[in-house]
């Protein structure tokens, strides 16, 4: 059962690895951030349209790196796409638990959903950073900081 299940994890990074969703530059964006993980190389640039109801109106982003860091930041925008900003530091906050948590907590899935596949990164401590990137990368871009967002 444990097996079936991390295939299906592995699959679903896999195919938002080789198919990344919102992937590439926002035609309209009002945040934008860098964000660097200089263990692995991974680069990132984070695009961020927020509307007038403060709704995460749309989101991509561009770059390059390891499949950890390419599927993180594609599941990343499909899970805060169409959500307030208001609830951007929750998730972000849900995100970070789950990938430094003990490796017996199950992920919880009814709040991460999808983002529950990159649970398995905790085997492998030196992908956590790949894995959390995008997050501090979309985190500043929401705080505006014109910093590059670093994991060290
Ligand atoms: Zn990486």
């Amino acid at each position: 059962m444990m097996f079936d299940l991390r295939d299906l994890y592995l699959q679903v990074i896999v195919d938002h690895n080789k198919a990344p969703r919102n992937f590439g530059k926002l035609a309209h964006f009002n945040h934008e951030a860098d964000g660097y993980n200089p263990l692995c190389g991974d680069k990132l640039h984070v695009y961020l349209d927020v509307n007038d109801n403060g709704i995460i109106e749309d989101v991509s982003f561009e770059g390059e790196g390891c499949a950890i860091s390419v599927a993180s930041a594609s599941l990343m925008t499909e899970a805060v796409k169409g959500t307030p900003l208001s609830d951007f530091q929750q998730k972000f906050d849900t995100f970070q638990h789950m990938v430094t948590s003990d490796l017996e907590e199950l992920p919880d899935e009814e709040q991460l959903g999808k983002l529950a596949v990159l649970a398995g990164v905790r085997e492998f401590p030196s992908r956590i950073k790949c894995a959390v990137l995008c997050w501090h990368t979309l985190k500043s871009a929401v705080e505006d900081s014109h910093q590059v967002a670093k994991t060290e």
